[in-house]
């Protein structure tokens, strides 16, 4: 049976209960992180913390663990989990208090934190890539934080579903954003694009490993806004997220991106993505 941390405990899932008034139920007051485990070795677990103190510095929620109680505590989720490979999703909210909008006085958060197999993409899709479509972007205006309120990217991301579709691809006032659950790149003329970080999109831990590994490979690249015709006229588009890796989209709204089957530049960039991970399993490099 799966441990779980829970406010200072450890133990199964199914014993875990949070009471019904904790503000991540009633109000989504919370935030959270998804942390990619290869081979019981979290991946760029700094990075994923730092991001953890960003959004809970954006919703004015005071840390309730140090860096390297994190570390501990995921550390033993990791070694007592039974899959080498795991998705660690831990969530802080605000905890449990009378429902009322503005922040209780005295604020005891709940603290959660649980392994999951980790379900990389399937040599099939890494083969032939998936299908998206577009949609207005209609979530708030601090999108950089990793907030549990996610009620509008679960109904985006059903359009995708609705539409036998792997992502909807986000678009606010002309500009690619990103997707439902992932960061968006595309590529033109051989530049790698990516639009720039900004509170309209969550900062992606992939994102920045893409953009490194672009760089370490001498491949052209550029961080700049992206229009809704240039997406259109991708070479190349792939998404990118922890449990996503890269995956490269090949029909937008019905329509064959570039050749309609994952391009050349998704290929090195998939390469060295797996090269990097396979040091951090060596632990080598994170
Ligand atoms: N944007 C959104 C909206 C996401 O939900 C995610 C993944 N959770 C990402 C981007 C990608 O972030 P990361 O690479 O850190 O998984």
């Amino acid at each position: 049976m799966a441990i779980v941390y829970l406010n200072g405990a450890f133990l199964p899932l199914e014993e875990a209960r949070i009471p019904v008034l904790d503000r991540g139920f009633i109000f989504g007051d919370g935030v959270y992180e998804v942390i990619p485990v290869y081979d019981r070795r979290p991946f760029r677990l700094r990075h994923h913390l730092d991001r953890l103190q960003h959004s809970l510095d954006g919703i004015r929620l005071a840390n309730p663990l140090g860096q390297s109680e994190w570390q501990t505590l995921i550390g033993r989720i990791v070694a007592d989990a039974e899959w080498p490979d795991q998705g660690i999703y831990l969530q802080v909210t605000r905890g449990p208090a009378p429902r009322d909008h503005a922040f209780p006085k005295v604020v005891q958060p709940t603290v959660f934190i649980m392994a999951t197999a980790l379900t990389t993409p399937s040599a099939e899709i890494v083969d032939k890539g998936v299908a998206a479509i577009t949609a207005a972007d209609n979530r708030w205006l601090n999108c950089d934080l990793k907030t549990t309120s996610l009620l509008a990217n679960v109904l985006l991301r059903q359009l995708a579903v609705d539409a036998g579709c792997a992502e909807t691809i986000l678009i606010r006032d002309g500009l690619l954003s990103e997707g439902s659950a992932s960061n968006i790149f595309m590529v033109l003329d051989g530049v790698v694009l990516a639009p720039p970080k900004s509170n309209l999109i969550l900062p992606g831990i992939t994102y920045d490993v893409v953009l490194e590994l672009a760089a370490a490979e001498g491949q052209p690249h550029a961080v700049r806004p992206i229009t809704e015709a240039e997406l259109r006229s991708a070479d190349e588009v792939w998404l990118t997220s922890s449990t996503k890796e890269i995956t490269a989209v090949v029909t937008l709204d019905g329509q064959a991106v570039g050749s309609g089957r994952p391009g050349p530049v998704f290929k090195r960039l998939y390469g060295a993505y797996q090269t990097f991970k396979q040091r951090v399993m060596r632990g080598r490099n994170d």
